[in-house]
């Protein structure tokens, strides 16, 4: 059975599960995204008002710094003088460090001063600054030397700005990388985060919780419905079991009595007790013909019975087809000579022995041609043949065709169904069962075969069915 809670347990508890992670990931580089921008936009800005504010010295301090090596000018009065006047236009922001790189990627200036003269040429945030863009990127620092000393666990931005020189307009003199400490605000961002993560993992918990009662609800109600179905399902196997007990014993109780009926029916007629006058003789036939149709009757819901409990017993063995179908059509000629109806014998020259039951087949072609000649009025045709069929030639096809009464195209998936008569007036002139083509399908499929047809409404029928050819 659907096990509809735990199927409603794993699955939602993994898309829950996957939502908040997905939420969490989407704040989180969202926000680390957007506090990158703001930092780099205002380091960006600050870049430019330090270079505003310190213009002159700078300038000056570019040109000498390309005269001097790297340990002249860790020492030189112009740098502390500059790196002093830096410091003081970044009080109170919230700048670590900063560099000033020089077009050849030299670090020309920094504030922390045993990095001056470090080769960055390589480093593609002061390539992208050479040429005129910006670029940032955060990082987590163990420890990280700063204008006032070493600070610990750290996080922070550090900007490449472009440092325009005032020679010409746009003219790029060299780079600023400019840190600036954001561990403050990505406490804040993990803080928002942490708490947004507690509230939406409330709301997806109690909906989930909400959501495991209804379907624990739900699940109660089908299992007791199941529960429910399983009753009825045995009782109606059960009242199925009796019915075909019922059906198979009044099949054969009902054996003895038409026996006896058949067998005094026939002395009458024979003359024992005095020969019959023409009325008399009339009602002997009468008496006959239903004791008959009874005969067929009780037959065919022992088969029913027996199909229905699966206790229907095939002999599987060699049968001579074209014997079975001139049989079968012979004695079935007279009523058809009767009734006016032609009855041809089509049999092709190389036709096999089936593998069949015999009793069994002859009841199925009986059945079918039997079925032809009623529903075939005079001057009507019926035409029996056979051949070889299927991919390897391994069954016998038979085919009963006749140009009867034909079946209405809305009745024609019924057929085959138990105790189907057709509402049409033409086949209600004569008796049936209905019982006919239902045991008929049930033989050809258990001796290995299909059956089917093709009917024109008052033009007539053809019914097709295999069995199994012997293997040469
Ligand atoms: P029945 O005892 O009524 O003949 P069957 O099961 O043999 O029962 O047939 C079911 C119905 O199929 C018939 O009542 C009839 O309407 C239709 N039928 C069967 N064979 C033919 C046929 N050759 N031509 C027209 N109708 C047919």
């Amino acid at each position: 059975m659907f096990r509809l809670l735990r199927y409603f347990v794993i699955s939602s508890f993994v898309a829950f599960a996957v939502t908040v992670a997905t939420l969490f990931a989407l704040y989180r580089h969202h926000a680390l995204s957007d506090l990158v921008a703001l930092e780099e936009a205002k380091n960006t800005a600050l870049s430019r008002a330090v270079a505003n504010a310190v213009e002159g010295e700078l300038g000056e301090y570019l040109a000498l710094a390309s005269r001097l090596g790297n340990e002249e000018l860790q020492r030189v009065p112009e740098m502390h003088a500059l790196r002093a006047l830096m410091l003081a236009h970044m009080e109170g922001q919230s700048i670590v460090k900063i560099k000033v790189y020089s077009l050849d990627g030299r670090v020309v200036f920094s504030t922390e001063t045993s990095q001056i003269g470090d080769d960055q040429s390589d480093n593609a945030g002061f390539i992208t600054a050479s040429k005129g863009g910006v670029a940032s990127q955060l990082t987590h620092r163990d420890s990280f030397n700063a204008f006032d000393g070493l600070i610990e666990d750290r996080d922070v931005i550090s900007s490449y700005i472009p440092l325009y020189g005032q020679s010409a307009e746009n003219s790029i003199d060299g780079a600023f990388e400019i840190y600036s400490d954001v561990t403050p605000l990505l406490a804040r961002i993990d803080r928002t985060q942490i708490t947004l993560l507690a509230i939406v993992s409330s709301i997806l918990g109690l909906l989930y919780l909400f959501l495991l009662v209804v379907v624990r609800r739900a699940d109660a109600i089908i299992r007791d419905q199941a529960t429910d179905l399983q009753v009825a399902r045995n009782m109606a196997e059960q009242a199925n079991a009796a019915k075909s007990e019922f059906v198979s014993f009044v099949a054969h109780e009902l054996n003895a009595p038409i026996t006896v009926m058949k067998m005094h029916a026939d002395l009458l007629q024979r003359g024992v007790k005095g020969v019959l006058n023409e009325g008399q003789a009339k009602y002997v036939d009468v008496i006959q013909h239903n004791v008959d149709r009874m005969r067929a009757l009780a037959a065919d819901l022992a088969d029913v019975s027996r199909l229905e409990t699966g206790t229907f017993s095939m002999e599987l063995d060699n049968v001579a087809m074209q014997d079975l179908l001139r049989d079968v059509t012979v004695s079935f000629r007279r009523l058809a000579e009767e009734k006016g109806v032609e009855l041809t014998l089509d049999l092709a020259e190389d036709l096999p022995a089936a593998h069949a039951d015999s009793q069994r087949l002859q009841q199925v072609v009986t059945n079918l041609v039997s079925n032809a000649c009623k529903y075939t009025p005079p001057g009507g045709r019926i035409t029996v043949a056979a051949r070889r069929a299927g991919e390897a030639q391994e069954m016998i096809e038979t085919i009963v065709q006749d140009t009867g009464i034909g079946i209405a195209p809305d009745e024609q998936s019924s057929i085959f169904q138990r105790f189907f008569r057709s509402r049409d007036d033409e086949a209600l002139r004569n008796h049936g069962t209905g019982l006919g083509l239902y045991i008929t399908r049930k033989l050809v499929e258990l001796q290995g075969g299909r059956i089917w047809f093709e009917s024109q409404f008052r033009e007539g029928t053809t019914f097709y069915f295999t069995v199994p050819a012997t293997r040469p």
